[in-house]
């Protein structure tokens, strides 16, 4: 039998990937990457520059360890519809597996291609740890809580051990590895690589799990909300592009475990991330529109100036500008800083929620269109088990007490780094002395806030509870 495995960008590894393992147990594997044009275009590349890095490293590292077991990882370029049917043919392959796609496009392609190819096109699960509509209630509806859908998770998932990384892999016929064009560099998409990007690739990610299986794991109940320290296990990237799979964090985790009931929070997380997932397969339309009817129509503003005021990080809350900033810098913004950010651009500025998470997908490492848009439904409060709507995270205290020295602020903001600790979340607070002192022009080298914290609160609410009454 001869398969071809193909690598769609999010199981960018070699050690459990059931699709692989499959094929390895039955024949001759012909490892393969599709590069659609679409997604290389420079339009498209100038708007996901931080992924493109990640997965330019991902699959360079990935084609490395092909060759070393002997195999080679084969480039095409097309249009998948198009081009898996003409391989099975040109490749004289007996069939094509691959992991299964949850967001409503890669949907629509395996439809597609299972309605030409029937079973010769097989599809695995992976991506998550329990396959996407599998947990349901037991009147057979959707979980739309996260708390049953966790406990029912919990009470009804075993999982199992990850599979091993295959030692040796059958070559490739040379026709065939003739047949095949380079993985393009960051230069050839007319990318200039950004060092502050985690670097892609199974070992890293394999390094960052175990460094934080080590170290923050055993505080990740104390630390995870802290902006201002490495709390948390920056793994985000590795299980959006799958250079390390979810079940073997899990199963890291579970066995660190033993040790530590301060990982619960961790598992926790994970949980939110198969809930997300779960809610786009469930709810493919949650990628167009809220989750819950009421908001539809939502008087949610378009202002372009105080959007890329936003964007810039020139809101005048140090917090909200730190975490912005942040996010362009470094291709990731923490947890608690996504809540503030959304929070802010959402309720303090009533800007529609679509805007700021087209905003996030364009910059982060990580961005996913379930996590993301589930991040931004529940922090505007339209999503499925959101925050409530009245909930109206106040930047100046979120900042005091998750960046309690404002170390945070000042990484990011270096005009702010000589305020005094009890003015760094609210400068225009500080008597002009203080901030002569530490340099500071408000008005010129930092901006006064856009809106009063107050002000603005009372305004969301008002809008809201008018509009979500009628
Ligand atoms: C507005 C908003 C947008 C977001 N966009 C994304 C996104 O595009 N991609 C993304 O991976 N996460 C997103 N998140 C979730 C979360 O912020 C990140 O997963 C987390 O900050 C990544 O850092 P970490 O790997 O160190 O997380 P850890 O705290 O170490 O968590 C471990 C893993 O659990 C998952 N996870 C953690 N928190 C959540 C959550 N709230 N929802 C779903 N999964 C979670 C992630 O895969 C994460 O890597 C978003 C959250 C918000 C509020």
């Amino acid at each position: 039998m001869r398969t071809i495995v193909w690598y769609r960008g999010k199981d960018l590894r070699l050690s459990d990937h059931p699709p692989l393992r499959r094929a390895l147990l039955e024949g001759e594997v012909l490892p393969l990457f599709i590069l659609d044009p679409r997604f290389v275009a420079r339009d498209r590349v100038e708007h996901h520059t931080h992924r493109i890095q990640f997965l330019l490293d991902s699959l360079g590292e990935l084609a490395d360890g092909l060759a070393k077991r002997g195999s080679k990882l084969l480039v095409q370029r097309g249009d998948p519809l198009e081009l898996v049917p003409e391989l099975l043919e040109r490749w004289s392959a007996d069939r094509i597996v691959a992991h299964r796609r949850v967001e409503p496009g890669g949907r629509k392609v395996d439809r597609s291609l299972r309605a030409r190819l029937g079973e010769r096109f097989e599809l695995f699960e992976g991506e998550t740890l329990l396959a996407p509509g599998q947990l349901r209630t037991s009147q057979g509806d959707p979980y739309r809580v996260f708390t049953p859908f966790s406990r029912a998770f919990m009470e009804r998932c075993e999982i199992g051990l990850p599979l091993p990384t295959p030692q040796r892999l059958p070559a490739i016929p040379a026709a065939i590895s003739r047949d095949s064009l380079g993985l393009p560099s960051c230069a050839q998409l007319g990318l200039d690589p950004n060092p502050a990007i985690l670097s892609g690739g199974e070992r890293a990610g394999r390094e960052r799990l175990r460094r934080f299986t080590r170290g923050p794991a055993m505080r990740y109940a104390r630390d995870r909300d802290r902006m201002d320290k490495l709390g948390t296990s920056r793994l985000s990237a590795d299980l959006k592009f799958g250079t390390v799979s979810v079940r073997q964090v899990w199963t890291s985790i579970q066995a660190a475990q033993a040790e530590a009931t301060a990982l619960d929070p961790f598992c926790r997380q994970l949980l939110w991330r198969e809930f997300t997932h779960n809610l786009l397969w469930e709810f493919p339309r949650l990628l167009a529109e809220p989750f819950r009817p009421q908001f539809r129509g939502f008087p949610w503003s378009a202002d372009s100036e105080l959007l890329s005021t936003w964007q810039e990080g020139r809101t005048g809350y140090p917090i909200v500008d730190a975490a912005m900033r942040q996010l362009r810098v470094e291709g990731f913004m923490h947890n608690r800083a996504r809540m503030i950010t959304a929070s802010f651009l959402t309720k303090h500025l009533l800007i529609d929620y679509r805007l700021g998470e087209a905003h996030f997908m364009r910059y982060l490492t990580d961005g996913d269109p379930a996590q993301n848009n589930a991040g931004w439904q529940w922090s505007a409060g339209c999503g499925c088990d959101a925050q409530p709507y009245f909930r109206v995270f106040n930047p100046i205290t979120q900042g005091r007490k998750f960046d309690p020295d404002g170390a945070y602020v000042r990484r990011y903001l270096p005009e702010l780094a000589r305020v005094p600790t009890r003015y760094i979340h609210a400068p225009w607070t500080a008597d002009p002395g203080a901030l002569a002192t530490a340099g500071l022009q408000l008005g010129r080298s930092f901006p006064y806030p856009i809106v009063e914290h107050r002000t603005a609160r009372e305004r969301f609410l008002a809008v809201a509870s008018q509009y979500l009454r009628a």
